[in-house]
């Protein structure tokens, strides 16, 4: 029999059925990751079951992003949501309802126990000129911050250390910067693709535990490379407040230029205290982030003699090709910068 004596419409169906069989089979999870360290961590764990993509991009810096409509359009194709919670993502109630998104979410951060942002380490500290700023406390640290400019809460002894505009908590959400805590970011997603696709629970469980491991080696290399850096050595200055993860890891202070947000603007008191504390504990090294303008580095770098040590990757990958485009490749290049700028 050939084709044109098949009566199309049984042709149309049969051709339908097969193609609903093999898209079955065939066709990944559609996962999508609010930046774009989570989507490495995706992909190494989802492997060739997922397409993963990223919504704020590589390089980019995900306290100031302002979603697309084609990040709407992203989302609203999406099968899972992999976030990391900690009030990270201030943008993404808003872009959640243009996408009208309302199924299942990871929070990579569940189950971790949050570092209290501290600030500057005393350099925001008092201000005498808080009321000049932009608050963005709420009293309600499980609900977004749909409200600006609520009042400062009065739980926060450490209030005068974060003023200025951040969007953030109380809580510091950079928790991927510490490889410990990173295997829970990866038990946490390893969770959401086994519920989101039960087919293929035993794949994304073998390749997170496979991750995980190559995690805890890189984090027990760097233990042992560190021994070479002297503990009073071990004090860098940087643009935002997105390393205090690393440091409790490491043992090294982390002295950032502005809060936990690369968005707040150091007043010339808080730049004038941070030169003073840089020179009189002979800072070596203070180092540009990838995602936040190098001006403020470039400038206390100047009025202080320290060097600038090289980028630190903090809130986001590098573009691909760059070896710091994945989240293994991005914490082994920023011990690499630490440890060629403050050892001996
Ligand atoms: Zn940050």
């Amino acid at each position: 029999m050939k084709m044109r004596d098949i009566p199309t419409g049984r042709l149309v169906l049969a051709l339908g059925l097969l193609a609903a069989s093999l898209s079955v089979q065939a066709e990944p999870l559609r996962v999508v990751s609010s930046f774009s360290i989570l989507n490495d961590m995706v992909k190494e764990i989802g492997g060739d079951k997922v397409m993963a993509s990223s919504i704020v991009p590589v390089n980019g810096d995900a306290h100031s992003f302002e979603p697309r409509p084609s990040d709407a359009k992203t989302l609203a194709n999406a099968q899972l949501l992999v976030i990391n919670g900690l009030q990270f993502e201030t943008w993404l109630p808003r872009l959640q309802q243009a996408a009208g998104y309302t199924g299942a979410q990871v929070v990579a951060t569940d189950g971790i126990t949050p570092l209290a942002f501290e600030g500057g380490q005393g350099a925001h500290a008092d201000h005498a000129d808080d009321k000049d700023h932009d608050h963005e406390h709420s009293h309600d640290h499980e609900h977004s911050h749909d409200h600006q400019h609520a009042h400062a809460s009065q739980e926060e002894p450490a209030q005068g250390a974060h003023a200025h505009s951040h969007e953030h908590g109380s809580q510091d959400p950079h928790a991927w910067q510490s490889l410990g805590l990173a295997q829970i970011y990866v038990r946490n997603i390893s969770k959401g693709l086994e519920q989101a696709d039960p087919a293929n629970a035993e794949y994304y469980q073998g390749r997170a535990k496979d991750y995980a491991q190559r995690l805890q080696e890189l984090d027990d290399s760097i233990k042992t490379r560190l021994q070479a850096v002297p503990v009073e050595n071990r004090k860098v200055i940087t643009s935002h407040d997105a390393f205090s993860y690393m440091g409790k890891a490491y043992n090294i202070r982390f002295i950032p230029l502005v809060g936990v947000s690369s968005q707040a603007e150091p007043s010339a008191r808080d730049i004038a205290q941070i030169i003073q504390q840089a020179r009189s504990e002979k800072i070596k090294a203070i180092f540009v982030e990838n995602t936040v303008s190098a001006k403020l580095v470039e400038q206390v770098a100047r009025e202080t003699g320290a060097k600038v040590g090289g980028t630190l990757y903090s809130d986001a990958l590098g573009a691909a090709g760059s070896g710091v485009d994945t989240y293994l490749g991005m914490m082994r290049s920023n011990t690499d910068q630490l440890i060629q700028a403050l050892q001996p």
